[in-house]
C-alpha cells in the first residue's frame, strides 16, 4: 500500500466528543468515523486492524474444533417468544416490523437462532458435542453508547455456542474455550484477567469474564492477594466483617427526632455516629412482593447478588410512592424495626451482629438509635448481598481484596439447558430417549478488544500497536520525495518487504518529513524505516522501533533480514 493512495484522514487535535483515549486515538489516527450515536464506519486502516484480530479469533476457535457459521442479523420475533426473552429483554432490543407487519428484532446475541439451527439439524447423541461460532454484527440499543467502539450500539462480536449430551461434556468444552480465550488475548499481548462473573439476562449456572486491565474500564474487579480468587465486584464473595465491635452496653432503643435527615451522611453528622453504626433499608419490588433489604450504612448493595439471593430476575427499587403507601414512611426513614408483617425483611451477613445500630423509624423525620438485632428487629434471612470494597477481607479468610478496573472483552457461560428447554430443542440419547441439550455460550467483543488494546498500548504521541494487531508492520518513509535516489531505494525496499511477506506501507506522499513522522507515530506502526540522508552517504537506512524508540542504522541490503528478525509474529 502506498500512503499517497490511502484514505486515512488523520487529525492533529482531539475530537470534542471523545471521552477516552482509545476513542480519541481511533478518530485521530483515521481508523473509524462516527455515523450516528454508537454507530461507526471502519475506515481502511481500522478495518485492517479489526480483520487481523478476527483472524486471531478464527484461528483459535478453529483450533479447538469450533465451526464457523453466519446467522442473520434480523431475527423473527417468534424465536425470541419461544425462549421467553421477547418480553424480558427490555429496550436494548431493537424491534421492527416488515411490510406485512411481521415482527423482528436486530440480534443482540444469538442463542435463539443457534438453538433452533441445532434443533432442526441435529437429532442424535452421536453427533454431539458441537460448537458453532460466528463473527457478526450485533445491535443493542444501549442507553448510553460511548467511548467509540468500546460501547457501541452496532458492534462486532464473535459468539460461539456449544451443545452437549452431558454436563461433563459441557465443562470440557468450556475449559477448552477458556484456554482459547487466553491464547487469543495473549497473542494480542494484552494484560488481562479472567474473573468470576454474573450471568445477566442470558441465565445459566457458571460464567467468567475476560477483563483487559485499564483505568478506563467500566467494570470493577477484585482479586485476593492471598488465594488469587478474582471476580467482578458485582459478584465477589464477601468475607467476614473485620471491624465488628464488642457489644459493650445494653442501651435501650431510643426514638430520635431527625427532621429532614434522610441519608447516611446526614445521620453521621446529625447523630455523631459512623457509617457502619447505621443501617440502610432499601425497598425492592419483585414480581410478587416487596422486600426490605437491610445493609450496613457503609455498604453498597449488589443488585446481581440480590437477584441471585431472591431467585428473581425482576427486582427493582420500589418507587417513593409505593414505599410511602406500603411502609407508611418516606424513603430515608425506613428501617427494619416494626415493618409491616407482609414485608419480607432480608439483610446482608454484615448486619448479623450484636452492634447497636441507627436505623429509620418508619415514621417521617424519626430514626431509632441503639436498635439491636434479635431484641428490636428480626431478619428473615441473611445473604451475601453487599458489594465488596477495596482492602476487604477475602472470603477465603486469609487475604485482602485488591480492587482494579477492567474492560470486559470476553465472556464465557455454562448455560445448562435453559434455552434448549424453553425452545424444545432435544436429541435422542443412547437409549432412544429425548433429552434437552446442555449448552454453553462464549462471546468476544471485536471492536471493544481493539479499543481496549489501544488503552494499553499508547503514549503521548499516539498508538503503539503490537505486531499482531498492527495495520501495517513496517512504514517505509521517504525522507525527501524530490530526491529520485531515495524514492527509488524506498520503492525497492518496499517491494522486497512484500516479497518477504512483511506487511509494509510506503509513505511516498509529497509532504514534509515531520508530517510523515507524526502520522507514523500517531497510527502506531511497530517499525519505521527511514530512507534519507544516510542512504545518500553510506547506503544505510534507519530502522526505528515505535515501542522502545530505539533506532539503528543498517545497510539497505540487510534491512529486510533485520526486519524479519524484529517482526517475530
Ligand atoms: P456489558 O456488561 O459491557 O454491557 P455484556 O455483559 O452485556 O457487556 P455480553 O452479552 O457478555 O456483554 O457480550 C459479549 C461481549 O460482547 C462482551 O464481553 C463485550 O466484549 C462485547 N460487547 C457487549 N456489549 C457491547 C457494546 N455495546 N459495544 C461493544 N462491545 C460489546
Ligand atoms: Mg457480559
Amino acid at each position: 500500500m502506498k500512503f499517497s493512495q490511502l484514505f486515512c484522514p488523520t487529525l492533529k487535535d482531539n475530537p470534542n466528543d471523545a471521552e477516552v483515549l482509545s476513542h480519541r486515538l481511533m478518530i485521530r489516527a483515521g481508523l473509524i468515523q462516527k455515523v450516528s450515536s454508537g454507530i461507526y464506519s471502519l475506515l481502511p486502516l481500522g478495518l485492517k486492524i479489526i480483520r487481523k484480530f478476527e483472524t486471531i479469533v478464527r484461528e483459535e476457535m478453529n483450533r479447538v474444533g469450533a465451526q464457523e457459521v453466519l446467522m442473520p442479523m434480523v431475527i423473527p420475533s417468534q424465536l425470541w417468544k419461544d425462549s421467553g426473552r421477547w418480553e424480558k429483554y427490555g429496550p436494548e432490543l431493537c424491534r421492527l416490523n416488515d411490510r406485512h407487519d411481521n415482527e423482528y428484532c436486530l440480534g443482540p446475541t444469538h442463542e435463539e437462532v443457534v438453538t433452533d439451527m441445532i434443533k432442526q439439524g441435529l437429532k442424535s447423541y452421536r453427533q454431539l458435542p458441537q460448537t458453532l461460532y460466528q463473527i457478526q454484527t450485533k445491535f443493542r440499543d444501549e442507553i448510553r453508547p460511548r467511548f467509540g467502539l468500546m460501547r457501541g450500539r452496532e458492534f462486532g462480536m464473535k459468539d460461539a455456542y456449544s451443545f452437549h449430551d452431558s454436563l461433563d461434556s459441557l465443562k470440557t468444552t468450556y475449559e477448552s474455550m477458556r484456554l482459547a480465550y487466553e491464547a487469543i488475548f495473549q497473542r494480542c499481548e494484552l494484560r488481562f484477567k479472567m474473573v468470576q462473573a454474573d450471568n445477566g439476562s442470558i441465565g445459566g449456572d457458571s460464567s467468567a469474564e475476560f477483563m483487559v486491565l485499564s483505568d478506563t474500564g467500566e467494570d470493577t474487579i477484585v482479586q485476593c492477594d492471598s488465594c488469587g480468587y478474582a471476580a467482578n465486584i458485582e459478584l465477589a464473595l464477601s468475607g467476614e466483617l473485620s471491624n465488628s465491635r464488642d457489644s459493650v452496653n445494653e442501651l435501650d432503643i431510643e426514638k430520635v427526632h431527625t427532621p429532614d435527615i434522610k441519608t447516611i451522611e446526614e445521620n453521621i453528622s446529625f447523630l455523631q455516629v459512623t457509617a457502619d453504626q447505621c443501617v440502610k433499608t432499601l425497598v425492592y419490588e419483585t414480581s410478587d412482593s416487596l422486600v426490605a433489604v437491610v445493609l450496613r450504612g457503609n455498604d453498597v448493595l449488589s443488585e446481581p447478588k440480590l437477584k441471585k439471593a431472591l431467585g428473581s430476575d425482576i427486582c427493582e427499587l420500589a418507587s417513593p410512592d409505593k414505599v410511602n403507601e406500603f411502609i407508611g414512611a418516606p424513603i430515608g426513614f425506613v428501617g427494619p424495626v416494626n415493618l409491616p408483617e407482609k414485608c419480607l425483611v432480608i439483610a446482608d451477613h454484615h448486619v448479623d451482629t450484636d452492634d447497636l445500630l441507627v436505623c429509620g423509624a418508619n415514621e417521617k423525620d424519626f430514626h431509632f438509635k441503639n436498635a439491636k438485632l434479635g431484641r428490636d428487629f428480626n431478619i428473615s434471612q441473611f445473604y451475601d448481598i453487599r458489594e465488596v470494597q477495596n482492602e476487604d477481607a477475602c472470603h477465603c479468610g486469609r487475604g485482602k481484596y485488591v480492587q482494579m478496573k477492567g474492560i470486559e472483552v470476553g465472556h464465557i457461560f455454562q448455560l445448562g439447558n435453559t434455552y434448549s428447554n424453553a425452545m424444545g430443542a432435544k436429541y435422542l440419547d443412547e437409549q432412544g430417549k429425548s433429552q434437552f441439550y446442555e449448552m454453553g455460550c462464549y462471546g468476544i467483543g471485536i471492536g471493544r478488544t481493539v479499543a481496549a488494546a489501544i488503552e494499553q498500548f499508547s503514549d503521548e504521541k499516539g498508538i503503539v500497536w503490537p505486531v499482531s494487531l498492527a495495520p501495517f508492520e513496517v512504514n517505509i518513509i521517504i525522507a525527501n520525495h524530490k530526491d529520485a535516489q531515495l524514492v527509488d531505494a524506498a520503492q525497492v525496499l518496499y517491494e522486497q518487504c512484500l516479497s518477504a511477506g512483511i506487511d509494509a506501507i510506503l509513505d511516498d506522499r509529497s509532504v514534509k518529513i515531520g508530517f510523515k513522522f507524526k502520522d507514523s507515530e500517531l497510527i502506531g506502526f511497530p517499525y519505521q524505516v527511514v530512507v534519507g540522508k544516510h542512504f545518500n552517504e553510506t547506503r544505510e537506512v534507519e530502522i526505528a522501533h515505535r515501542q522502545t524508540g530505539e533506532k539503528q542504522l543498517v545497510s539497505s541490503d540487510s534491512a529486510i533480514d533485520h526486519l524479519k528478525k524484529l517482526i517475530c509474529r
